[in-house]
C-alpha cells in the first residue's frame, strides 16, 4: 500500500493510465542491479530512484577522476578520489531516502554478478568494458532476467534488450561475439557527454516498461548519431549457435 508521501511524490507517475496505483506498487517492489556508475550509471540511477524503485544495487570498483566531471554529472569537484558507487549511493539516498541502496566496492566478474543478481529483477549494463559486458550476460541469462544493455562513445549511442524471459531473444553474445576485446580503449576515446543522458535515460526508460509489464522489443539494436540527432533501429536474431543462449535447443 501506498501511504500519503508515495502519493504525492509519485503523483504524476500515477497519475498515467500505464502506471496507476497497480504501477506503482511493482516500481516499489522492484529491485534492479546496475553494473557500473560512470556517465550511463549516473544517468539511468537518479531516474529508478525517483521513480521509486525499490532496491537499487550499485557496482562500481572505480574511483572519481577530474576527467570524469564533463560527463557523471552527479559527482562533483570535491568528490574526486572517491568511489564512484558509494558518492551515487549518497546522491540518490538525498534524491529519495525511501529507495534501498547497496553499493558494491569491488571489480564486477562473473562470480560476483552471479551473487549479486541472485533476486533482481533485471540488469542494466552500464559499463564499458568488453569483458565485463559478457559476463552480464551470462549472468542475466542464467537467472532468465531481462538485460538493458547502453553504451556511447564519440557521437554515438546504442541501446539494445535482451530479454531472457523471452525464448526468441538473442543475447549480447549473439551479437558481439566476433567482437575483439579491447579494454580501456574506451577511457581514451572522447565522448560527447549528452549522449550519456540520452542513453541512460533510455536504459531506466526500458526498466520501468519491464516492471510495469509494458511492451518491449527484443532483437534490435538502437543506435543515436547525436551529430543528426536521428535514431536508427538493427534487427538481429538469436544465433542458434551461440554459446551463450543455445542451450535451449539443445536441451
Ligand atoms: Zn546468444
Amino acid at each position: 500500500m501506498l501511504n500519503d508521501e508515495a502519493l504525492l511524490r509519485y503523483s504524476r507517475h500515477i497519475l498515467l493510465s500505464e502506471i496507476d496505483l497497480d504501477g506503482q506498487e511493482k516500481i516499489q517492489q522492484s529491485r534492479i542491479l546496475i553494473v557500473g556508475c560512470g556517465g550511463l550509471g549516473n544517468a539511468a540511477a537518479p531516474l529508478l530512484v525517483a521513480a521509486g524503485v525499490g532496491e537499487i544495487t550499485l557496482i562500481d570498483f572505480d574511483v572519481i577522476d577530474l576527467s570524469n566531471l564533463q560527463r557523471q554529472i552527479h559527482f562533483e569537484t570535491q568528490d574526486i578520489g572517491e568511489n564512484k558507487a558509494e558518492i551515487l549511493k549518497k546522491h540518490l539516498h538525498s534524491l529519495n531516502p525511501n529507495v534501498t541502496i547497496h553499493a558494491v566496492i569491488e571489480k564486477a566478474d562473473e562470480a560476483l554478478l552471479l551473487d549479486l543478481a541472485k533476486n533482481m529483477d533485471m540488469i542494466l549494463d552500464c559499463t564499458d568494458n568488453f569483458t565485463i559486458r559478457q559476463a552480464i550476460n551470462v549472468v542475466a541469462h542464467h537467472y532468465k532476467i531481462p538485460l538493458i544493455s547502453g553504451s556511447a562513445v564519440r557521437f554515438e549511442g546504442q541501446l539494445a534488450i535482451y530479454d531472457f524471459r523471452d525464448e526468441k531473444s538473442g543475447c549480447y553474445h549473439c551479437l558481439f561475439e566476433g567482437a575483439h576485446s579491447d579494454d580501456g580503449a574506451c577511457a581514451l576515446l572522447g565522448v560527447f557527454s549528452p549522449v550519456l543522458q540520452i542513453v541512460g535515460a533510455m536504459q531506466a526508460q526500458e526498466a520501468l516498461k519491464v516492471i510495469l509489464g509494458l511492451e518491449i522489443k527484443v532483437n534490435q539494436m538502437k543506435v543515436y548519431n547525436a551529430l543528426t540527432g536521428d535514431w536508427q533501429m538493427f534487427k538481429f536474431a538469436r544465433n542458434p549457435r551461440c554459446n551463450v543462449c543455445h542451450e535451449k535447443e539443445v536441451k
